[in-house]
């Protein structure tokens, strides 16, 4: 049912991205990939991925915090595929320290990259969307869209003001044939985790997996890391026409971390 469709997978360089773009090349969508700062050989391996599935590849360097970057990306995607049926929001970058010693710059920069991305692309992609009479636009928002966690102020504001953007947008497109959800992931093995796993094993003089242990430990119950393959799945079923009625969600798929 999506053979054909295009979709633009913000960030989708590395981690949950990467493997949400390659679910839904698996099933024939044309992916405009998007990533920061990658160097040539990541997008020849990013691109050449996805190429396997059958579908056009094409890479866009759009920062995304930048809108007039991401108005590019959206027009190079009609120019290379001729449509954009699916978007998903997932570029994002995370800081962690105390809101009283939060540098004003990490603020800023995760406001910008995990949120008002969201609003960047959506403004786009709903009149496309419109016209279409079809359309899904999947938010990536994390379990700290639905709950807090000491040291993440930036982060957690982000998350959850995104799923309060799906909302908004899921409102206003919802006579429109365009579904707006977001996903809300646990912890997931990619650099961004590890970054924070390294930090722990350092502070705390203990090995990679006893920290990787320790936070599974403090909040997701099912004592195992979401896999970005998981996730690719819950964008597939989201994208389905069983799914064409679910419109301004939040799906957890965390391990139980929220059900605490
Ligand atoms: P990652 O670091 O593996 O990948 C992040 C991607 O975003 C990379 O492709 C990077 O190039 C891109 N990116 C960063 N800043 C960008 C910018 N300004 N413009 C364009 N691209 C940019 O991280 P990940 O863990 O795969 O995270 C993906 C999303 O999932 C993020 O929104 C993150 O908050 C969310 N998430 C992650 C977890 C987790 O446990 N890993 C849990 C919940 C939610």
């Amino acid at each position: 049912m999506l053979k054909g469709k295009s979709a633009i997978v913000t960030g989708s360089t590395s981690g949950i991205g990467r493997g949400i773009a390659h679910a839904l090349a698996a099933q024939g969508v044309n992916i405009m990939t998007n990533g920061f700062g990658d160097t040539p050989e990541t997008i020849a391996t990013v691109k050449s991925e996805i190429a396997k599935f059958g579908v056009k590849a094409e890479y866009n360097p759009a920062d995304v915090e930048k809108p007039e970057q991401i108005d590019a990306m959206v027009d190079a995607t009609i120019k290379a595929f001729g449509s954009l049926d699916i978007v998903v929001n997932n570029a994002g970058i995370q800081f962690v320290a105390p809101v009283d010693q939060f540098p004003l710059d990490k603020w800023n920069a995760i406001i910008a990259t995990n949120l008002s991305s969201a609003f960047y692309t959506s403004r786009r992609a709903v009149p496309l969307m419109k016209k279409q009479g079809w359309g899904r636009i999947i938010n990536i928002a994390s379990a700290h869209g639905l709950v807090a966690s000491e040291n993440k102020v930036a982060y957690v504001a982000a998350k959850h003001g995104i799923v309060g953007l799906t909302k908004v947008v899921a409102l206003e497109t919802a006579k429109n044939g365009i579904t707006c959800n977001a996903i809300c992931p646990g912890w997931v093995l990619t650099p961004l985790v590890q970054k924070q796993i390294d930090a722990i094993a350092a502070q705390k003089k203990v090995s990679n997996d006893e920290a990787a242990k320790e936070i599974l430990q403090e909040k997701q119950p099912a004592m195992q890391f979401v896999t970005p393959e998981q996730i690719g799945g819950l964008v597939l079923f989201l994208c389905s026409d069983d799914a064409k009625l679910i419109t301004g969600s939040a799906y957890s798929i965390d391990g139980g971390w929220v059900a605490q």
